[in-house]
């Protein structure tokens, strides 16, 4: 059961081997419990809530849910975990794209790159003005990284020809994490510290229930005057009304948002504000990495129902339940 829709080379590879029923971009939630109904693996996505109800919905012939994403804070894995249901995410394959789209929200929305085309195609621009709609540069900034992961990592590569000062802060030690410490000169501290010494801060946390709102009225006023707030992890890592609140006051200077507690984010008040700079979650989408995202999700549904080592499993635990093996 392919929840939503998949690209043409994915209907392909699935549909050699399996029969297919795939919903469309609007499948409503009562379609998709009815058609689930006695399918082997189920293709989720972000907007796609995967909890117990789908689950049963589901039945016992249900062994994987394939998150075509790399976040899957829309899985109930407890629930999964109960009924021995593999989940799977793509990891590595949206890395470079989403971080090459949260620099260039940083930038866009450091250079006022949004208001300034809304100014050129209303026909408001003057002529060239040298106090108009000045913006900030990346180059002596201080940029700070809210969980130094796949994505976080690859942004502060990318970042270093700008010249900015680097800080992040991360929940664990790794080894991975040390080494880009050392590798990239990044310094590490406190949230609270990180938010007050930096004038880009970029969210790169998965969503679970610790980080939900991690960025809300209180970490708010700690920012830096001015700061900017770039976010292309998940919308519910950052408490929207309190945002709307320090973007009107001015406390900080703009935010440029790929994600949203809901989306879309139709009638949000972000909406009409001039300092923010949106996009709809593309941050993942280039045609490199939605074939990769596609080879990878679906190479994982073949590979857990033929038995096979998947990539991408977030819960391993659930491979060695009787329902990977027909005994249920
Ligand atoms: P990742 O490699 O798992 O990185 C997430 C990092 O966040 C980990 O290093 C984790 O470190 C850290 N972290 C978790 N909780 C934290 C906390 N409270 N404080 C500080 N650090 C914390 O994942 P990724 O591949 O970089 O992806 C990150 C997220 O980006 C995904 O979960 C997804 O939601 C989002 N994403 C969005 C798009 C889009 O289109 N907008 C595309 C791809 C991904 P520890 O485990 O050591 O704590």
């Amino acid at each position: 059961m392919i929840a939503r829709r998949l690209p043409a080379a994915g209907r392909d590879l699935l549909g050699e081997r399996f029969e297919l029923d795939e919903g469309e971009l609007g499948l409503d939630r009562e379609e998709l419990l009815r058609r689930v109904r006695g399918a082997a693996a189920l293709v989720a996505d972000p907007t796609v809530p995967v909890d117990a109800e789908l689950l049963d919905a589901a039945g016992p012939t249900l062994r994987i849910a394939a998150n075509f994403a790399v976040g899957y804070d829309n899985i109930d894995l407890d629930e999964c975990r109960k009924r021995g249901v593999v989940v799977t995410n793509t990891p590595d394959v949206l890395t470079n794209a989403t971080a090459e789209l949260a620099v260039t929200l940083m930038l866009a929305a450091a250079r006022r790159v949004g208001e300034a085309e809304r100014v050129v195609r209303a026909g408001r621009w003057a002529g060239w003005d040298p106090a108009g709609l000045l913006g900030r540069e990346l180059s002596g900034a201080t940029v700070g990284i809210v969980g130094l992961g796949r994505i976080g990592t690859r942004v502060a590569e990318l970042i270093q020809c700008f010249g900015p000062e680097l800080l992040y802060t991360s929940r664990t030690t790794r080894s991975e994490t040390i080494w880009a410490e050392w590798r990239l000169g990044l310094e590490r501290v406190g949230l609270d510290e990180l938010v007050a010494r930096s004038d880009f801060v970029t969210l790169h946390v998965q969503l679970t229930l610790e980080t939900r709102h991690l960025v809300d009225e209180e970490l708010l006023a700690r920012f830096k005057a001015g700061a900017v707030l770039v976010n292309t992890s998940r919308g519910e890592v950052v408490d929207e009304d309190a945002l709307v609140s320090a973007l009107t006051t001015g406390a900080l200077r703009a935010a440029a948002l790929d994600v949203f507690a809901r989306e879309p984010p139709v009638g949000s008040p972000l909406l009409e504000l001039p300092n923010v700079v949106l996009s709809p979650h593309i941050a993942g989408m280039t045609a490199d990495s939605v074939r990769e995202l596609t080879r990878q999700a679906l190479t994982s549904v073949v590979d857990v129902l033929a038995g096979r080592a998947a990539v991408g499993v977030v819960n391993p635990d659930a491979l060695a339940h009787p329902r990977q093996r027909g005994q249920e």
